[in-house]
């Protein structure tokens, strides 16, 4: 439901709670962040219910780690439990997802035929298990998000984060919202400009079919083709 990916240069979690308190009013039944360890190890922190709910485990599990993604819930596929709450992660990936990925089962199946372990009911997880298998078929993140979004039907809006990669995220929007938020040597996702407020006022609207490959001092943007394409920068005004 709610979608903020910060490469940032001070502690990510506080931040990713702030930006998805911002996001709330969307509403949400259970939320979630990931972030990389100093030895650049993908962590995540996930709990049922409301924000204060995140923010107590945080207190016994805290994350290290600039860059993180966080995500607040409304269930379309399974239950609202921590186990089903994003991100969810495969491999050496991370993912959030706003909307439904309508041809899950058919992924899942092929997945499962590969040997990958499901652990949830969520039609999100198939997404994080897709991506790894292209990595683990030798592809770059980049090669294995492009090519894993071509079998993707549905609706959604991603913010991924890799193990081992500290400046490097990715985003993809197809009939879900998603902004670049950008900074000055920072870079942000949101899946609504009111997340990147606090960090930045310079915002560029993915359009339909869009994704992005985010580094703290470059963006680059691709369509749904894959052929790199330039969107206009928008000043918010009153963000920042
Ligand atoms: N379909 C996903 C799920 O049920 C994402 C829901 C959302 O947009 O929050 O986990």
């Amino acid at each position: 439901c709610g979608i903020i990916g910060i490469l940032g240069n001070e502690p990510a979690a506080p931040r990713l709670i702030e930006a998805l308190r911002r996001l709330e009013y969307r509403g949400y039944d259970s939320a979630g962040i990931a972030a990389l360890s100093a030895t650049g190890a993908l962590e995540r922190v996930r709990a049922p219910g409301k924000l204060k709910n995140l923010e107590a485990e945080l207190e016994t599990t805290p994350l290290q780690g600039t860059q993180g993604i966080g995500h607040t819930r409304w269930a379309t596929h399974g239950s609202p439990t921590v186990g089903n709450a994003h991100p969810h992660v495969s491999g050496k990936v991370a993912v959030v997802h706003n909307g439904i990925i309508e041809n899950f089962r058919d992924l899942r199946q092929m997945l499962e035929g590969k040997g990958h372990k499901f652990e949830t009911q969520t039609d999100t997880e198939t997404i994080a298990h897709l991506i790894a298998a292209n990595m683990q078929e030798g592809m770059s993140e980049v090669e294995a998000v492009k090519a894993g979004l071509s079998k993707l039907e549905g609706a959604f809006a991603l913010a991924f984060l890799f193990e081992d990669k500290p400046d490097l995220m990715i985003g993809a929007r197809k009939g879900s919202p998603l902004a670049i938020g950008v900074g000055d040597g920072e870079m942000y996702l949101g899946s609504d400009a009111l997340a990147v407020a606090p960090f930045t006022n310079r915002v560029i609207y993915l359009e339909e079919g869009d994704w992005c490959v985010l580094h703290r001092e470059s963006y680059e943007i691709f369509d749904a083709k894959g052929h790199p394409v330039e969107r206009p920068v928008t000043i918010v005004q009153g963000a920042g």
